[in-house]
């Protein structure tokens, strides 16, 4: 199957069947596809639905018609999301774009005693700007249904009120810490809706900010006898969940 260009729509960009795209996706679609009326993409909507358009009109803004809309299969049925202590350098970047293909539907950074970059609030907007960018391509790549959000930078403490207010019978939290040896994900019963994972910076967790994780209601797991690198450990731990309660595998 040819893969065609796939963009995200809002309600009010498509009306009775009919899509109006303006913007860098206009531009993309005219100045870099080059793409010309007859054209087709696909746009998805806000309920994840996939619509194959017919383009009619490319320019500044491009208009199309509906003419197949079918639901899309590339959602994960477990709800993912990762808390990911902030990086150095851009290494945030390639996790964004890994847990979007992963299917993860939310990505938090945050600070914790560790964390060594320190952003100020312009630079938080700029890098949150730039991962909504990445997320938003990673999505378009392969082939999401539902556009992931990439959240503000959490403080710790914001992060453990979170834990708080998430844990239910369906939302297992889970802290992977690199000091445990025994619990993994495979000890981890039942089978949750949605599991959000928390992952430390290079520096890792100091072992209170473990125990107040716990406290909140996560839960600590290792991922493995190896110390994995702060960017391969969301990845891993949102593989293993993707395989055991998800759609990979
Ligand atoms: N500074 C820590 C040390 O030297 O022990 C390493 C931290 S590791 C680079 C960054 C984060 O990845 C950890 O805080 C943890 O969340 C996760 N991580 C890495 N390896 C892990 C493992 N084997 N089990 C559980 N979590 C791990």
């Amino acid at each position: 199957m040819i893969d065609l260009a796939r963009f995200f729509v809002s309600e009010d960009q498509l009306r009775l069947g009919v899509v109006e795209i303006s913007g860098d996706d206009a531009h993309h679609i005219a100045k870099v596809l080059r793409l010309q009326a007859g054209d087709v993409v696909e746009c998805v909507d806000p309920q994840g639905l996939v619509h194959v358009v017919r383009l009619e009109k490319v320019g500044t803004v491009v208009q199309g018609q509906v003419e197949e809309t079918r639901e899309g299969l590339q959602e994960s049925p477990l709800h993912l999301v990762l808390f990911q202590g902030l990086p150095k350098g851009d290494k945030m970047d390639y996790v964004v774009q890994k847990a979007v293909e992963l299917g993860a539907a939310e990505i938090v950074p945050f600070t914790s005693r560790y964390t060594v970059v320190k952003l100020g609030a312009k630079q938080e907007e700029n890098r949150k700007k730039r991962w909504e960018r990445i997320a938003l391509e990673a999505a378009k790549q392969c082939g999401r249904t539902r556009l992931p959000q990439v959240g503000e930078v959490y403080s710790f403490a914001e992060l453990v009120a979170r834990v708080g207010e998430t844990v239910s019978e369906d939302h297992v939290v889970l802290a992977a810490y690199e000091a445990e040896r025994s619990a993994g994900i495979a000890q981890i019963s039942g089978t949750p809706r949605a599991v959000s994972v928390i992952v430390g910076p290079e520096g890792g967790f100091a072992p209170e900010e473990m125990a107040q994780l716990q406290q909140a209601g996560a839960s600590v797991i290792t991922l493995g006898p190896r110390i994995l690198r702060t960017e391969t450990a969301g990845l891993v731990a949102l593989s293993i969940l993707g395989y055991r309660w998800g759609d990979l595998g």
